[in-house]
């Protein structure tokens, strides 16, 4: 409902005052400003850099504020939820926020909406802002780009150096919160969006050759203070109160975007990440979503690849059912030297010339050969020793279909799932740093963030980053 031309909105006016005197001082002052600079031999081009910008911010801050007041007076007296007409009406309420170029206020309208029976702002919904926190679009973004990539504290101090922004820790850590679970609650309506026939927007185009669609999954804990302050309590329950959660990471990419770089090292070119804290049965759900998008249905072969963890193979079901399944070969290796080591402790020579051929083997797709020799050297042994080789044969033979490492390099396949181990060390390296600690809602909502980022669908969060991109305009 658009009621742009209802007789007490007021036309825009196109003429902006800023233009007038303030840009006359500006051009004064930072004239003078840069020819001082210019002549200064101790100062270098970073003097006339941050001079620009110095003098050119409350230009930047005025026009920002006006345009706002012009935008915020053009909101027709509507409910930005219902639609429905606002009575009650006055004018000329302050707001004040944080813009890109420092503190903005402009007056609005606040209206009652019968039917929602709550107080509505019609300019606060068009400019962007949301009901509680205090930031500009803009500003909202910066919060969840910094918290997403490092702690508050740090990121408060790189805004403001890089940005001029002042943003205290506690209001960033609450707005980077938001973004947070904004970013949560428009990945489930994109994921639900693939349950239905509007998902066909969300998926990549339509490969000519038969796709072959690789999943890579793996997990790793994450510290969150979910019974702080209960501590004591618990304990005198006799329960330990838990710090340590499972984070669990899985990505798809059509195995064309693998591609081989000049040094050797395997590089995708598009894929699809998903980090979950809900569990196995939340990342089955996020990855079934995200394997869609890029060819799910379409895909002549799916290849699972993963660690030997028991989660991995039981999460695929009936999502993934005719999915083929592979153990990374760098894990089955290390089964076979945890062999080797107990058959040569502390002689690390002899150990490596023992194992040498049966990774050769392992690596040749012998498995049905590799598993005969690890048998008939148990049956030499005794004891522990013997207990350690069959334990190997026994894992080893529990994954005897996942190890068709020959096979894999004949296709081009991955042979272990070392993407997903390096998403997920990324991960790490911002959720693990120590004195950490949020809630699992707080953590998801981070973590989503990170991922619309690495997804390259940060402009759904934040559309207006398009606005400035010619190529995307
Ligand atoms: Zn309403």
């Amino acid at each position: 409902m658009n009621n742009c031309c209802e007789p007490s909105v007021p036309q825009p006016d196109s003429s902006f005052e800023t233009f007038a005197r303030p840009v006359a001082d500006w051009q004064a002052r930072l004239m003078a400003s840069l020819t001082r600079s210019v002549q200064a031999s101790d100062q270098n081009l970073g003097h006339l850099e941050e001079a620009i910008l110095h003098w050119t911010r409350d230009l930047e801050r005025k026009l920002l504020e006006e345009a706002a007041q012009k935008k915020a007076d053009q909101s027709p007296p509507v409910c930005p939820v219902c639609g429905h007409k606002l009575s009650r009406r006055t004018r000329d309420q302050e707001r004040t926020f944080h813009s890109r170029f420092g503190p903005v206020t402009v007056k609005r309208l606040r209206g009652w909406c019968r039917r929602c029976a709550a107080w509505r702002f019609p300019a606060d919904h068009a400019l962007g802002l949301s009901d509680t926190g205090g930031a500009s679009p803009s500003v909202q973004e910066m919060a969840a780009l910094t918290v997403s990539k490092m702690p508050v504290q740090e990121a408060s101090a790189v805004i403001e150096r890089l940005t001029g922004v002042k943003l205290p820790p506690a209001t960033l850590d609450r707005e980077a919160r938001r973004q947070g679970q904004r970013a949560d609650q428009q990945r489930t309506q994109l994921d639900e969006q693939m349950r239905t026939v509007q998902g066909a927007g969300q998926m990549l185009p339509r490969p000519q050759a038969p796709l072959t669609l690789v999943i890579e999954l793996d997990a790793w804990n994450i510290r969150e203070r979910d019974d702080w302050g209960h501590s004591t309590q618990k304990r005198a329950a006799g329960q330990e109160p838990s710090r340590w959660h499972w984070v669990y990471g899985g990505t798809c990419f059509r195995l064309d975007q693998r591609v081989t770089s000049a040094g050797g090292r395997a590089r995708i070119l598009s894929c699809g990440t998903v980090m979950t804290r809900s569990g196995v049965a939340g990342l089955r759900e996020q990855l079934f979503a995200e394997a869609q998008r890029h060819g799910l249905a379409q895909a002549a072969k799916v290849l699972v690849v993963a660690d030997g963890a028991v989660w991995i193979w039981n999460l695929p079901g009936d999502r993934f059912a005719q999915a083929q399944q592979r153990l990374d070969y760098y894990h089955a290796s290390q089964h076979l030297w945890a062999v080797a080591h107990a058959l040569h402790p502390e002689a690390e020579v002899a150990a490596r010339a023992w194992v040498q051929p049966l990774l050769k083997k392992l690596k040749g797709g012998r498995v049905t050969a590799l598993l005969n020799d690890l048998r008939t050297l148990a049956k030499r042994l005794r004891k522990k020793k013997r207990a350690a080789v069959q334990a190997e044969v026994a894992y080893l033979e529990s994954h005897r279909e996942r190890m068709d490492y020959a096979a894999a390099r004949r296709n081009g396949e991955p042979q272990g799932s070392g993407a997903m181990e390096s998403t997920c060390r990324q991960y790490q390296c911002r959720f693990k740093r120590p004195g950490q600690f949020w809630s699992c809602a707080g953590d998801e909502g981070l973590m989503c963030l990170e991922t619309f980022w690495r997804n390259d669908r940060w402009q759904l969060l934040f559309p207006h980053i398009l606005h400035g991109d010619p190529r995307k305009n």
